[in-house]
């Protein structure tokens, strides 16, 4: 990724404070904010605030602290079931070229959306 395509990325724009979001977790390294379209209540997303578009475009470092803030987030929401997503190009779903993994809490069919 070009300094140019940084410089316009919508995730790292929220990392600098430029958009605002609803933050959940904030480190040096890492930032977990809560989706502007979510699929259920508390759809979160955990990012590197290292800039790359893919998995693979991104330093090891940069990728341990993923995990455990997605477990956070589902220890605050007490999700029973969720997805733990990340998409990987546009044949993968991919839209924000920024890595993220989507935590997404999904509710009993008794307690309908959202
Ligand atoms: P993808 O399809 O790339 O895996 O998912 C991108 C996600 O980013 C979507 O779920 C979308 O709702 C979310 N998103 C896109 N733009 C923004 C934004 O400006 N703020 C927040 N909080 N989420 C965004
Ligand atoms: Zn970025």
């Amino acid at each position: 990724e070009s300094f140019s395509n940084m410089a316009a990325c919508i995730f790292c724009r929220i990392i600098k404070g430029e958009i605002p979001c609803f933050k959940l977790f904030e480190s040096e390294k890492t930032l977990a904010f809560l989706d502007i379209g979510p699929l259920s209540k508390g759809h979160a997303l955990v990012i590197p605030k290292y800039h790359g578009a893919k998995l693979t475009d991104i330093p090891d470092d940069h990728l341990s602290e993923i995990l455990p803030v997605a477990k956070k987030l589902v220890n605050a929401t007490g999700a029973e079931n969720y997805n733990i997503l990340q998409n990987n190009g546009r044949a993968a779903h991919q839209e924000v070229d920024h890595v993220h993994f989507h935590m997404i809490p999904k509710p009993n069919e008794q307690e309908g959306l959202g």
